[in-house]
């Protein structure tokens, strides 16, 4: 039995999980106010030896727990992280002190992809890609069975320039993927767009644009409005650009689609960015194309894939 622990902005989800990736008991905590590496730890420690307990195991025999962390880490310490203020963190010398159980570490993006690959979209092929559309672009790969972890900085997809001189991203590059195809850049067209339409359905989508999200245009798209059918176009082919630059590099056997903005029904999202997929990629002239699917497993992707680590390093 494993536990897997996936470490959010504003919350942890810890899950245990068995050899087959079956999600056996999971707890939720809110993250709360950072008071400091060691209460963080004892934080981690309670929750695992909670949802063991909730699950029938013996915390003391867990063959080890995994956790997905939203920054860089290299065995078993967090180097560095986003939201939450930590910098070399030795996690699993701390977590000794709590629970004497080793602890593998991973980014949060890796440890969903892993979580597919095993039990999700990507289940039955050796090269798998996730990318996840949320506030940024995230981005794990499976090669030949195994997760491509790099030196714990790989898989920052959304920093691939599509647009030279383009918008300005915060990693402080111009025309980044992320600024264009993530939620974020989703809302900046729609925004845009907006003022160039005032009789756009996307303001009375919008509370007269109080309420803009990644759902505003395809929602007016729906309903027919010009301004909004531009806007979802712009953004599909502005995905599409960096989808296949990420296939003729890896050439995933299946590359899947997560977070909140591919929920999106097929016929807008999905259809049309395979369209352009097989259109432009470069193995159409082999014939070898990349399926193109949704993730699976929605939010437990994280945990399980936590949980499932070792069998894909
Ligand atoms: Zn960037």
């Amino acid at each position: 039995m494993f536990v897997g622990i996936d470490v959010g902005g504003t919350n942890l989800k810890a899950g245990l999980v068995d050899e087959q990736g079956h999600l056996l008991a999971s707890r939720k905590s809110p993250l709360g106010v950072f008071q400091g590496p060691e209460k963080f730890v004892n934080t981690l420690a309670e929750l695992t030896m909670q949802v063991a307990r909730d699950g029938g195991a013996d915390p003391e025999k867990l063959e080890y727990v995994g956790m997905g962390i939203p920054g860089a880490v290299a065995d078993g310490t967090i180097v560095y992280t986003c939201n939450i203020p930590m910098e070399n963190v030795p996690i699993g010398q701390l977590f000794a002190h709590y629970l004497n159980v080793p602890v593998l570490l991973e980014n949060d993006a890796n440890c969903a992809a892993v979580g597919e690959y095993f039990c999700g979209a990507g289940r039955g092929t050796r090269d798998f890609a996730v990318i996840t559309l949320g506030t940024g672009i995230g981005g794990g790969f499976i090669l030949n069975g195994k997760l491509y972890a790099g030196g714990g900085m790989v898989g920052e997809v959304g920093h691939m320039v599509i647009c030279q001189g383009g918008v300005l991203c915060n990693c402080g590059r111009r025309g980044c993927w992320e600024t264009y195809a993530s939620a974020t850049g989703l809302i900046r067209m729609t925004r845009e767009a907006m003022e160039k339409s005032p009789d756009s359905l996307l303001w009375s989508g919008s509370h007269g644009g109080e309420t803009v999200s990644g759902r505003t245009a395809f929602l007016a798209a729906e309903q027919g409005d010009a301004a909004a059918q531009g806007v979802c176009e712009e953004y599909v082919q502005d995905l599409a650009t960096g989808v296949i630059n990420l296939i003729n590099i890896l050439q995933p056997e299946v590359l899947a689609i997560g977070g909140g903005i591919s929920n999106e029904s097929d016929a807008a999202l999905l259809y049309p960015l395979r369209e352009l997929v097989e259109r432009e990629c470069f193995a159409r002239h082999g014939g070898r194309l990349t399926r193109i699917v949704k993730t699976e497993l929605g939010n437990d992707a994280g945990i399980i894939g936590a949980a499932l680590l070792r069998q894909a390093i």
